[in-house]
């Protein structure tokens, strides 16, 4: 694998250090994001700064796609000066973004058409795993498309789950993301309810660490965002709303019924219109606050649940 050259394309919050991972790795990389300071951060680290989509295209065997959503992605690599319309045959797309199922059957059949393959490959865990290469990958493949990228996989994250064939990726992520995108909007009620009735936050979150409402946004994710005052994304509000819309969406089309994630997903549609779009998800909880007209909850500086 390493004597193939990778082509990364969309080097966001997610994109950026995966691909900082490969190249620290030493892969050899070609890079392209329509915001010239995501693709300095990664030529500093000896990528390739390429002429747009197509010039990533021409210059790899392998392509990797971590954009926001499906109209990304479809129009990176099935548009006219997208990665298939300037690849050579035998090209290995490798998408890792989340998007609607049908996107990925999409580019998996034009793919076998031009003699080429696709790889889905969603991401879970949060951002700092990134960072850190320590995502988690849930890879729809053949079995020798899986092995080709399991290097790449193994450079970026800790663990790999081979979920099946093409398509089967992509569709454990939404049912993944169901849960725990779900789930953020049920911890931000508790919360701001919690605070309306003026309990004491970290007494509150002792007692649902030691129970069954025990979940990993609450525990790992939220004591490091919005309860300690930062919410920079992480995982936007916007890419949330976009997630559980995708799951509805598939959930729909097969016909099985999702109240829950439905009202979840009209919860997020209220953070935007109150502008909280591009916060981290956690910040839930502060967009409820707000409308309760009630003070957000915050730990006291360095509490963690050890401290408790
Ligand atoms: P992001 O918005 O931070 O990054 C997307 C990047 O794509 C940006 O740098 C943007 O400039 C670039 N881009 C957009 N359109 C482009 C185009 N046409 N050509 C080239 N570059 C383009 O998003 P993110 O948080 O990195 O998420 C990426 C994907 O990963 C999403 O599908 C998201 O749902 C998923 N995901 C995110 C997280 C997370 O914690 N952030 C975790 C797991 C999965």
């Amino acid at each position: 694998m390493k004597t193939e050259t990778i082509g990364f394309v969309g080097l966001g919050r997610m994109g950026r250090p995966m691909a900082s991972n490969l190249c620290r790795k030493g892969f050899d990389l070609v890079v392209h994001d329509v915001n010239p300071q995501a693709v300095d951060s990664l030529t500093a680290l000896g990528a390739r700064a390429a002429n747009g989509v197509a010039g990533v295209a021409q210059a790899s065997s392998v392509v990797v796609t971590m954009l926001p959503s499906s109209v990304e992605v479809e129009g990176v690599v099935l548009g006219p000066d997208g990665v298939f319309a300037n690849a050579r045959e035998g090209l290995l797309l490798m998408d890792m973004s989340t998007v609607d199922p049908h996107t990925t059957d999409e580019m998996h059949a034009a793919a076998v058409a031009a003699g080429m393959s696709v790889v889905d490959a969603p991401v879970g865990r949060l951002s700092t795993h990134a960072d850190r290469g320590e995502c988690l990958f849930m890879v729809g493949a053949s079995d020798a498309d899986f092995a080709r990228v399991l290097p790449l996989l193994q450079a970026m994250g800790t663990t790999i789950h081979h979920c099946g064939k093409v398509g089967t990726g992509i569709r454990t992520k939404l049912v993944n993301n169901c849960v725990a995108v779900a789930s953020c909007q049920l911890n931000a009620e508790a919360l701001a309810l919690s605070q309306k009735f003026g309990l004491d936050l970290t007494k509150t979150l002792e007692v649902l660490y030691g129970t069954s409402a025990t979940n990993g946004q609450l525990r790992l994710n939220w004591p490091n965002k919005v309860l300690a005052g930062d919410t920079t994304p992480g995982f936007t509000i916007d890419l949330a709303h976009k997630d559980l819309s995708l799951i509805i969406a598939a959930a729909n089309a097969a016909k099985v019924p999702m109240p829950v994630s439905a009202a979840a997903r009209e919860a997020y549609s209220m953070a935007r219109a109150r502008n909280y779009s591009g916060c981290d998800f956690s910040t839930m909880v502060d967009v409820l606050c707000e409308m309760a007209g009630i003070e957000p909850p915050r730990l006291p500086k360095g509490w963690s649940s050890s401290s408790g």
